[in-house]
């Protein structure tokens, strides 16, 4: 069996309120111990993200970054942003009645992007070093705000809503992103966690989805996959729902030694 485990970040391996792994810990040293490498996929960028990547250890595994718009290799010099390029030229050609209710984060200072999503300025500075994907504000209403969309669709721009933010990319998600990389590791089994609409794709894909009990946000609704426990629901929350639900599936997965 070739094992690769897929997992979103804040509410899921971090904890909502402190960004903490520890309560973790047990789940990620079986997981080293027994060579399974773990793919970090997140809406962060692939700069947010490095940090996090060294500190786990995570060595040659690649992360999903920006809600799967872009798959990042560690340690690879200067991501491509093309993506990223093409989506700020399609918001330069929207009618300026429109373009005036989008504030992207291109669009804003690193001290206004802390404002609206609550980062350290310097965590802020990290989020704005986008490659594939432009989150922002929309502040027009619904009938604008489908014209927008609209006008953005034709260039091949999709948006996705996710908490305040009004997300621009190529249409990739987290689910796609993960495909890709599950193939480039050659993985026959896969284990996705999250807790968030934005990984319900990734946990029905995976061959066992695990959604990460948050008491922070509304519940996910119940999901195909749960009839038949293919997707389970942690007891705990955040990274002490994450080390149960590891250590329970290395076990009847039968992976727990290298
Ligand atoms: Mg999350």
């Amino acid at each position: 069996m070739r094992l690769v485990i897929f997992t979103d970040l804040d509410g899921t391996l971090l904890d909502h309120d402190t960004y903490s792994h520890a309560p973790a810990a047990q789940a990620l040293a079986a997981l080293k111990a027994a060579g399974v490498p773990l793919v970090l996929a997140s809406s962060k960028t692939g700069a947010e993200m490095a940090p996090l990547h060294a500190e786990l250890g995570l060595g040659e595994a690649p992360m999903i970054v920006e809600n799967g718009a872009g798959v990042l290799e560690p340690g690879a010099d200067g991501a491509g942003d093309a993506a990223y390029r093409k989506i700020r030229a399609a918001l330069d050609a929207v009618p300026s009645d429109l373009r005036a209710h989008y504030r992207g984060f291109g669009d804003m200072t690193d001290a206004e992007v802390s404002d609206v999503t609550g980062l350290p300025p310097e965590g802020a500075a990290l989020a704005r070093q986008r490659c594939h994907s432009e989150p922002g504000v929309w502040s027009g209403d619904d009938a604008a705000l489908a014209r927008f969309l609209d006008t953005l669709d034709g260039q091949g721009v999709s948006a996705r809503h996710g908490g305040r933010f009004l997300t621009l990319s190529l249409g990739r998600t987290k689910a796609d992103a993960m495909r890709e990389v599950a193939d480039r590791l050659g993985a026959d089994t896969t284990i996705a966690l999250g807790d968030a609409p934005n990984d319900v794709e990734m946990l029905e894909q995976a061959t066992h989805g695990v959604i990460v009990r948050n008491d922070h946000g509304t519940p996910l609704p119940r999901l195909a996959g749960e009839e038949n426990d293919r997707i389970r629901r942690t007891a705990e929350i955040g990274p002490s729902g994450w080390n149960a639900a590891v250590l329970a599936l290395l076990q009847d997965l039968g992976a727990t030694t290298g």
